[in-house]
């Protein structure tokens, strides 16, 4: 695997994200076992795995959250040892938890989130502004994010998380608990913007949404165990749907 030279600088790759051998060890636990991939400019690569696989503890990795005990990665043409900051400047992270602030107003939300990542302010409100029109959330921008529905705040925890226009936006469970219709309506903007060329790294435990993503992961005990568009999964496994390939997976 190619690896950057200088500090700011990236290489260049078709690959959005390089991982090799990567390794997570808690103690005599290893959470994630060596396991290797690559996900391609704006693709949306479906993370799977049961409870406990090793998912979050690959995405927290991958945003340099969490050092890897061992194995190589190059996010956004980023190497993960070594360019913490220009990784984190070139992400965007939907975390399992809700991680925006309840006591503040859908605007402010955006706001300091967009102060952090330093967006002009001009720009900003024009970002904001937009974000809110594309959610339909214009008459509720005053509105304390405790008021509103679960659906709504993961939408809105998205639309923050890509206001600062991320290479790669990781998304750990982001609809987890929301109503079918919001999840569409969810997938729809993870689509709109995978067609600008963001890259989606996403996890669900929901097996319909596994069928939207381009290319999808198996993962179990720590070992990514399964790699394929949905389709070449089925067909490998013998299966209508990727609920059966799961389940046969599972079985194995
Ligand atoms: P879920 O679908 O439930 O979110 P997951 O696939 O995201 O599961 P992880 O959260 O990555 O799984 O956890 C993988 C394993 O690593 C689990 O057994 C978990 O208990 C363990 N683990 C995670 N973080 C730590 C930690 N900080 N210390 C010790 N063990 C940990």
């Amino acid at each position: 695997m190619k690896l950057p030279f200088r500090k700011t600088e990236a290489i260049e790759s078709p690959y959005s994200i390089e991982v090799k051998e990567l390794t997570k060890c808690f103690g005599s636990f290893t959470a994630v076992d060596h396991i290797s991939f690559q996900v391609k400019k704006g693709e949306i690569f479906g993370f799977l795995g049961a409870n406990g696989a090793g998912k979050t503890t690959t995405i927290r990795m991958l945003c340099s959250l969490l050092m890897p005990t061992s194995g190589q990665a190059t996010i956004a043409g980023y190497d993960l040892a070594t360019q913490h900051k220009m990784i984190k400047r070139n992400i965007g992270y939907m975390s399992q938890k809700f991680s925006l602030y309840d006591d503040l107003t859908v605007f402010e939300n955006m706001q300091m989130f967009g102060t952090i990542y330093n967006i002009p302010r001009k720009e900003l409100k024009e970002r904001i502004a937009s974000s809110l029109e594309m959610l339909n959330l214009q008459d509720q921008a005053k509105t304390l994010v405790y008021s509103i529905p679960l659906g709504w705040k993961q939408k809105l925890a998205f639309a923050t998380a890509i206001l600062h226009r991320p290479k790669i936006v990781f998304l750990d469970e982001p609809t987890s608990g929301v109503d079918p219709i919001v999840r569409r309506e969810f997938w729809d903007l993870i689509y709109a913007a995978a067609s600008k060329g963001v890259t989606i790294f996403v996890t669900t435990h929901y097996m319909d949404e596994a069928e939207y993503c381009g290319r999808i992961s198996i993962m179990s005990n720590g070992q990514l165990k399964l790699i394929g568009t949905p389709s070449e999964l089925k067909e490998r496994m013998g299966v209508d749907s990727i609920e059966q390939v799961f389940v046969k997976f599972v079985e194995r």
